[in-house]
């Protein structure tokens, strides 16, 4: 049995871990897990799964069910998710909480020798040069729950590196990818949420309406696989079918196509590096009728451009280019800045903050601060959010 602790079980990515666990309950046990305040979630999987540690990260709950739920002892606050990745019985983590936060619990499972899941992919890059000397050090297994990432993960590992030139993150393009670009700055939430292809939360979803989110994954790619920016590629790809395509120097381009599920790169990062056996969700390419590729719109998606910029800058550059999108994504759903003021602000902080190389995490941590007290104040100021 493998034991695996999930930090954000209550999320899509989460609930999508929930159905591999579910259909593989005989190879794995689900022994911790984390909902920041979804607790009726919680209570039903406490009782089908009968985990050692549950915890519940929002603050405002901290004390309110007990600290006993069956057999199950329940913690409180952001610090508890270190006591669950740490446990003896577990030997895999999926980090599917959202946003940088994610940081501490994965570089405690990463010391504690465990294998990571990454989904968390804003962990990724605003640490990412100090989250790359640990795994190096720990010689942690960590394999991409990001479907393009893991795609690319499972042709990379196929092919001889020396041997390929580029590669290439397909993105369907987001809610807007067909709306006049003029009506862009009056779009509503809801509109934002609606993703033709995939169905995630909130923030990936807005993250992806304006290829920002195809901006963080350039930078995760960058720091998974150790390519140069001029290396990693973009395309739209509306179907959403295949999901990562790399170069090879003789010209070939191959490809990894499936339904657009996170239940497959879920399943793969699990059971890693043995194979995944039969799902449940059958691939048909029969029914796969157009699989069409063309480059991104570079003024449809000025957060594209954006990231790149931050990635070749290096430093704490995709740190204040993560922590600016977590604030301004935020106030959108908020309904307190347009959908075109998101990558108006993260411009503002890249060009304000100083770039910096810091060794420690506390380096990082103090950026990330001080970009998001900039985008709070800019938009207080209302320069830059109208
Ligand atoms: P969701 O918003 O659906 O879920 C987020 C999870 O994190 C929930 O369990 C939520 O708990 C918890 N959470 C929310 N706020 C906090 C907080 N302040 N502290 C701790 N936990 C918190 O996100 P997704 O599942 O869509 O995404 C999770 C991560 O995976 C992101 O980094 C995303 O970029 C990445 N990813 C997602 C994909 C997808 O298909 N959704 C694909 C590839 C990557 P609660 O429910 O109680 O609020
Ligand atoms: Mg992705």
């Amino acid at each position: 049995m493998v034991g695996v602790s999930v930090l954000g079980i209550s999320g899509s990515v989460g609930s999508s871990t929930v159905k591999v666990l579910r259909q593989f309950r005989d190879q794995f046990s689900l022994r911790s897990f984390s909902v920041h305040s979804n607790w009726e979630v919680a209570k039903i999987l406490i009782s089908e799964f009968s985990p050692e540690v549950v915890c519940v990260t929002d603050p405002k709950l901290v004390g309110k069910f007990g600290d006993k739920f069956g057999s199950t002892n329940i913690l409180y606050g952001d610090h508890a998710l270190i006591d669950l990745v740490k446990l003896p019985s577990v030997d895999v983590v999926v980090t599917a909480v959202v946003g940088a936060r994610g940081v501490l619990p994965t570089i405690a499972a990463i010391e504690a020798g465990k294998k990571i899941a990454i989904a968390n992919k804003e962990t990724l890059v605003t640490f990412g040069p100090l989250i790359n000397r640990l795994v190096a050090k720990h010689k942690t297994l960590m394999v991409p729950v990001d479907s393009e990432h893991n795609a690319l993960f499972q042709l990379i590992e196929r092919e001889t590196r020396s041997n390929i030139r580029a590669i290439t993150l397909t993105a369907s393009g987001g809610s807007f990818r067909t709306l006049p670009i003029e009506e862009l700055e009056h779009v509503s939430v809801k509109q934002a949420l609606n993703h033709p292809t995939w169905s995630m939360g909130p923030k990936i979803t807005v993250d992806s309406a304006g290829l920002i989110n195809k901006g963080l994954e350039v930078i995760e790619a960058h720091f998974l696989f150790g390519f140069s920016y001029d290396e990693i590629e973009v395309v739209i790809h509306p179907q959403s079918l295949t999901h990562g395509i790399i170069e090879t120097r003789d010209g070939a381009c191959l490809q990894y196509t499936s339904h657009p599920d996170m239940v497959y790169p879920i399943a793969h990062s699990l059971f890693y590096p043995n194979p995944t056996p039969q799902m449940l969700i059958e691939r048909k390419p029969s029914t796969w009728k157009t699989l069409e590729f063309f480059p991104p719109d570079t003024n449809r998606y000025p957060g594209l451009t954006l990231a790149y910029q931050a990635g070749k800058a290096g430093g704490v550059a995709p740190c204040i280019f993560n922590a600016a999108n977590e604030e301004a994504v935020a106030l959108f759903l908020e309904e307190k800045i347009s959908f075109t003021t998101i990558p108006r602000l993260i411009e503002s902080a890249l060009n304000q903050v100083k770039n910096e190389f810091p060794e420690t995490l506390e380096g990082y941590l103090e950026k990330d601060k001080e970009t998001r007290n900039l985008i709070q104040s800019e938009f207080l100021k209302g320069g830059v959010t109208t």
